[in-house]
């Protein structure tokens, strides 16, 4: 049993190991979930399969109730709203390496023995600490995404001593359950155990706007290290090497999110992005810049009905308004007429990574039509016209020249060196960070206000009639 139960966690690990080697490139994504699903299925049944007899059952019933809230989630949940739920799942698994740690805990109280084993010890505090900074970070993340509350960063004076200090409690404390072999008194591991939650709470307050993606990316890799520490704890090869491979594709997607903004973790962490700290961002709502010019749609199709090539550039709006068919018939429309037409992709376009890239795979859209940040720029200067969709923080050029601009640094698409930029919005209203964006105001942008996927229909209309 021991052997064929050994083969089949190898033959799960596999399956994700093989999953996110096919999550490499869009065409063979959807087969790497799928075996990725798989090897979790496989890795359930293992589980079950070893606990028969001692509270099988439990796991059977949790299994059951965790699969159908996932799947429903899974099927109602707007693409928009991906962050939300990629927040709540990774918390969910912060929260149960935390859990079992404390479950650990309390066994071994009942048990009556005089001390924990050296690995145990140090294996149930980490995970313990790191599942629970997780588990309350991502609930947090979750309430800013969700717009509970405000997704702005928050921030007070002696904020970064107060974490400093809470974090220094944690350090001794858990250097105490160590050295103790587990047996400091019960009331310091329930302190240590609630100072993690708080420090999960307090060291993503202060985080906000365009950062958002990158903590959630962080606080993945938190709980995959946090998981992947349980597996010593539960002697558990399966849970190391799964934890160990979400720990670490989470801190490659991390560092690349972070180098795709320019902002380094140190700085996402302790930067207060978006808080204002340089000039004071436009409120959503507040107007934003006003020598604006419009154009209708007629105007843009003749545009673009006449251009050598034409770069597409969508954003956030472009999910919203669910655009993503309407955009690839235009394009149909536009090659149709000999108009060379190419997708700049932003790595942080959207509310997710790869956000775009899954948008417009949905609407067939060639992939050697999307063109990353590095590839798209160098496009730029022989453009006719970039036609930008809902697509608003990365295009700013403030970023690039504003010393003062919270987002200054950070790459963008160069799309102001295009010879014509339309740009399709609903009003002046700021993006996700919260602030104007002067290429509105330049000489060769124009702006064609509303719903982006009715914008995109009547542009295909205009251009069929020409
Ligand atoms: P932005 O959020 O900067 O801008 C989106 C724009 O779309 C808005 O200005 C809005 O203007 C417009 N819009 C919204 N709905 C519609 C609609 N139905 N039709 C037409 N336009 C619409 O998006 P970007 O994609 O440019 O930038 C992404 C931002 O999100 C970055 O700041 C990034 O850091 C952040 N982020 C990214 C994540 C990721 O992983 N990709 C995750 C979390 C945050 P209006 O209201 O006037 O229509």
């Amino acid at each position: 049993m021991n052997v064929a139960a050994s083969l089949l966690d190898l033959v799960a690990i596999a399956l994700f190991i093989l999953g996110l080697h096919f999550l490499n490139a869009p065409p063979t994504a959807r087969l790497g979930n799928r075996l990725a699903a798989i090897g979790m299925f496989i890795a359930l049944v293992m589980v079950l399969v070893q606990t028969l007899g001692i509270g099988w059952w439990a796991i059977a019933l949790g299994t059951v109730i965790g699969a159908t809230i996932g799947i429903v989630a899974a099927v109602r949940v707007k693409m928009t709203a991906m962050p939300q739920m990629v927040a709540l799942y990774n918390g969910a698994g912060g929260g149960a390496a935390a859990l079992i740690g404390v479950v650990e805990y309390a066994v071994f109280l009942a048990s009556g023995h005089s001390a924990l084993d050296p690995v145990v010890a140090i294996s149930l505090v980490l995970s313990m600490i790191i599942g629970s900074i997780s588990v309350a970070g991502s609930i947090i993340a979750f309430l800013k995404l969700q717009e509970v509350m405000t997704g702005r960063p928050i921030t007070y004076p002696g904020q970064q001593v107060v974490n400093a200090f809470i974090a220094l409690a944690i350090v001794g404390l858990g250097g105490w359950f160590i050295a103790s072999a587990g047996t400091l008194p019960p009331a310091a591991f329930y302190g240590l155990l609630a100072a993690a939650l708080v420090l999960g709470v307090l060291f993503v307050l202060p985080i906000g706007g365009a950062d958002m993606p990158v903590v959630i990316s962080l606080l993945n890799s938190f709980t995959g290290l946090a998981v992947a520490i349980t597996g010593f704890e539960l002697d558990s090869v399966l849970l190391i090497i799964c934890g160990a491979l979400v720990g670490a594709s989470g801190t490659i997607l991390t560092v690349d999110m972070g180098r795709a903004m320019n902002r380094s973790i140190t700085n996402v962490l302790f930067g207060a992005f978006g808080s204002g700290g340089g000039s004071e961002p436009a409120a959503a709502g507040s107007g934003g810049p006003q020598n604006v010019r419009s154009v209708s749609a007629d105007d843009v199709a003749v545009m673009l009905a006449y251009a050598s090539k034409v770069m597409f550039v969508p954003g956030y709006g472009m999910a919203v308004a669910q655009a993503q068919h309407s955009v690839k018939a235009l394009a149909d429309q536009l090659e149709g007429r000999g108009v060379k037409v190419l997708y700049a992709i932003h790595p942080v376009a959207g509310r997710m990574p790869g956000h775009m890239n899954v948008l417009l795979a949905e609407a067939n859209v060639p992939y050697e039509q999307l063109l990353d940040m590095e590839d798209a720029n160098p496009e730029f200067p022989t453009t006719d016209v970039a036609l930008v969709i809902g697509a608003n923080d990365v295009t700013n050029p403030a970023a690039r020249n504003v010393k003062s601009s919270p987002i200054y640094g950070m790459p963008i698409l160069d799309v102001d060196k295009a010879a014509n930029v339309i740009v399709l919005k609903r009003s002046m209203r700021s993006g996700f960070a919260g602030i104007d964006n002067p290429l509105y105001e330049m000489p060769n942008c124009a702006m064609l206000f509303g719903d982006a996927k009715a914008s995109v229909d009547g542009l295909t209309a205009a251009v069929k009639a020409l």
